[in-house]
């Protein structure tokens, strides 16, 4: 039987309706509005249309969003100034600065500038160590794994108990959701193995998973004799394996696979997301729940 596919895209467009009320209710009620900032430094591209996409959703929800261009020779001290700026700024409850920096900036420096409780990536070490802790101390999830575990959960997958394995042990990926899945607690609570380089016979790890996570950034790498029937999948992998003339614009075009071979793993799998559509639409999803979450704690609204 072919698995049930998680639609990343339709989970997202159901979180991002229950924020848009949510919203709606601080502002009626408490006349409250989320803020988010997105610090852009130069013009890459690449950066240019994140952060317009981080906007325009923030936008749609009724966020105070602001968008603060800044040149390609902003000086370290100037930007690190700004992001003080903000962290002063009882209007603004996220602040995110666009990666990458110009080479004379020290990245680590000015993400580590931003108030810890305006830290809505969830990258600052004290949200890491928030996390670590878990329960009522973690603060903001770090957005792509916050939104995986979103989409096994609203797929109806139990996680109590469940063998959860992760391909990858990246910060930004492996390492936080494996956290997540091992708190104690709702949409968790599962006993998680973390594999990566370094482990023998990675097969034999895959196959024990209730539920699947593959974060390692190389094509295919899962077979689906790896993958336990019956099983949740969930592919974060994104790579670009070549080229194609998009059919609505004529425009060339990358195409994307994931980490799982899709078309046979969805033969064996009881649930697996597609790529793209699958985590990649919850993570500026998640970066507005955090902001939500951060402008009610900031006015003590529960
Ligand atoms: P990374 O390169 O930082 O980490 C990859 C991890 O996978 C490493 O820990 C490595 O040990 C492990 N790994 C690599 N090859 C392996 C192999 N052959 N066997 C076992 N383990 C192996 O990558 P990342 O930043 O964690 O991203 C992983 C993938 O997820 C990438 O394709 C990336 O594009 C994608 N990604 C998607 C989203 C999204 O959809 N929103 C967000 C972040 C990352």
């Amino acid at each position: 039987m072919s698995a049930k596919i998680i639609s990343g895209k339709d989970i997202a467009a159901q979180i991002r309706e229950e924020l848009k009320k949510e919203v709606e209710e601080m502002k009626e009620k408490h006349n409250v509005i989320p803020g988010l900032v997105t610090i852009l430094v130069g013009e890459n591209p690449a950066s240019i249309s994140y952060v317009t996409g981080k906007q325009k959703t923030a936008h749609e929800l009724g966020f105070n969003s602001i968008q603060d261009d800044q040149p390609e020779d902003i000086s370290e001290e100037d930007l690190l100034a700004l992001v003080d700026k903000y962290n002063k700024d009882p209007q603004i409850h996220g602040i995110l600065v666009q990666l990458p920096l110009p080479k004379h900036i020290d990245e680590k420096k000015v993400l580590n500038a931003i108030d810890p409780d305006k830290d809505v990536d969830g990258f600052h070490p004290v949200n890491v160590g928030r996390l670590m802790i878990g329960g009522k101390e973690a603060k903001f999830l770090p957005c792509t794994p916050a939104g995986i575990q979103e989409l096994i959960v609203r797929s109806g997958f139990e996680t109590k108990g469940a063998e959860v394995v992760v391909v990858g042990r990246s910060n930004i990926v492996g390492k936080p959701i494996a956290n997540i899945m091992l708190q104690k607690g709702e949409g968790a609570n599962s006993t998680v193995t973390v594999v990566h380089t370094g482990t023998k016979n990675l097969d034999e790890h895959c196959k024990r998973a209730d539920i699947l996570i593959v974060a390692a950034g190389v094509p295919g790498l899962v077979k689906p004799e790896w993958i336990k029937p019956g099983s949740c999948v969930i592919d974060v992998g994104v790579n670009r394996v070549g080229e194609k003339k998009s059919e609505k614009t004529g425009k060339m075009i990358a195409i994307l696979r994931g980490d799982v071979d899709f078309e046979a793993a969805k033969e064996i799998a009881g649930a697996i997301t597609p790529v793209p559509g699958g985590v990649g639409p919850m993570t500026i999803t998640m970066l507005m729940k955090n902001t939500v979450k951060s402008a009610k704690t900031s006015a003590g609204i529960e």
